[in-house]
């Protein structure tokens, strides 16, 4: 039996993990049991890693004859272990969307979205051959996670290349994982997810440039773009100037909810942050991938805590980040499930508090739902989550 069955009941120390992978990456490959560490026991810390999302590297760098035929190779590696789903590893550039299609019609309760690589590709998302992926993402409300990168100068302690007018020297962006095109591509889809992996992956600026990003769009409602904040943390890069990249991850909850920010009007849009990690790539494989895990979970929740804006409210924004954002992203039938028996249990209580309680829970929920995928994900996504 599976050890998340009985952790279920224990919410807020359940982890979706939505940034994995197994396949090939430099001169290794990651199988399965690269991830069970993580999933099988909860970490030291009593965590449980309930879920791992998982793309599988092969598939998105176009190595496979097919995408069918490496995604289908990458379902079958997991073996129908439902702590695992998938995001279907997609190679626009020698690719063909039918064959993601297929993939989608035979594996319905496998699949939640759709990943792109587009440095190893070296294609931008804005280029035509990404748009009968889009658009098939479009038509089922599937979600779509890009790699981000932003160089950085290293002599100048990781700040962005420079202009000698102070400028951001464009051409030295990444011209096809930067945040702006991925940003760009989504404009076109509107209201499909775009999630920016590793929220610019680089140091301090890299991660500026991102949440900037993710700020304007949230302000123009023009795109509907998420991140996830793999390698925001990366030890190995000291703080610049008082600033650790790590400390980015709260500097982007706090946009997003428009804390200190008389003209935010908004709402509370930091859903769109989730917690993801890459593993088993870099420090996440080997004899202390559990132990490093592990820190790097206790190091953002220690970061939210010790917030001065944050700590009140630290308990709920550590769920979220941990698992109910990706849930809701992901899985939508069942967070909805979840919210339609919170009202009703709510209705039981009885009383008029009971049935306001009830018809907010209704109403979150009619802003969570709505559309093709809630019925499409309801029926596929039973044996998941
Ligand atoms: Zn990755």
């Amino acid at each position: 039996m599976h050890i998340t069955a009985i952790k279920n009941i224990s919410f807020g120390i359940n982890i979706i993990d939505m940034h994995t992978h197994i396949g090939g990456h430099q001169n290794a490959s990651y199988t399965k049991n690269d991830l069970d560490v993580f999933v099988r026991n909860p970490l030291p810390n009593d965590d449980v890693v309930e879920k791992m999302i998982v793309s599988d590297m092969d598939s998105f760098k176009g190595e496979h004859t097919t995408e069918y035929a490496g995604n289908k190779a990458a379902l079958n590696a997991l073996k129908n272990d439902n702590a695992y789903s998938l995001m279907a590893g997609c190679s626009p550039k020698n690719g063909n969307v039918q064959e993601i299609e297929k993939l989608f019609t035979e594996f319905p309760n496998d699949f939640v979205g759709l990943k792109f690589h587009p440095n190893d590709q070296k294609l931008a998302p804005t280029h035509q051959k990404y748009q009968p992926y889009f658009e098939f993402a479009q038509r089922n409300n599937l979600p779509c996670l890009f790699h981000t990168q932003v160089p950085f100068d290293s002599s100048k302690g990781g700040a962005l290349f420079r202009l000698p007018d102070g400028s951001i020297d464009k051409s030295k962006l990444n011209p096809f994982s930067e945040p702006e095109i991925i940003y760009q591509a989504a404009k076109k889809y509107k209201d499909t997810p775009f999630i920016m992996a590793h929220l610019g992956s680089g140091w301090n600026e890299s991660h500026d440039r991102a949440i900037d990003v993710l700020v304007e769009s949230v302000r123009k409602g023009d795109a509907n773009l998420y991140a996830d904040i793999s390698w925001v943390d990366i030890d190995s890069k000291p703080p610049v100037n008082g600033h650790s990249p790590k400390d980015h991850i709260v500097k982007v909850i706090k946009k997003l909810k428009g804390i200190g920010d008389s003209d935010w009007n908004k709402g509370d849009q930091s859903f769109r942050i989730m917690f993801g990690t890459d593993a088993p790539i870099s420090r996440f494989k080997g004899d202390s991938a559990v132990e490093k895990y592990t820190k790097f979970v206790e190091d953002i929740k220690a970061a939210i805590r010790a917030d001065v804006d944050l700590a009140k409210d630290a308990d709920k924004i550590i769920e979220d980040i941990f698992y109910n954002n990706a849930k809701k992203l992901f899985y939508p039938a069942k967070a909805a499930d979840a919210a339609q028996s919170a009202a009703k249990a709510a209705e039981k209580s009885g009383g008029n508090t009971g049935k306001i309680v009830a018809g907010v829970i209704l109403g979150a929920l009619a802003i969570i739902g709505g559309g093709a995928y809630i019925s499409k994900q309801k029926n596929n996504n039973e044996k998941n989550l």
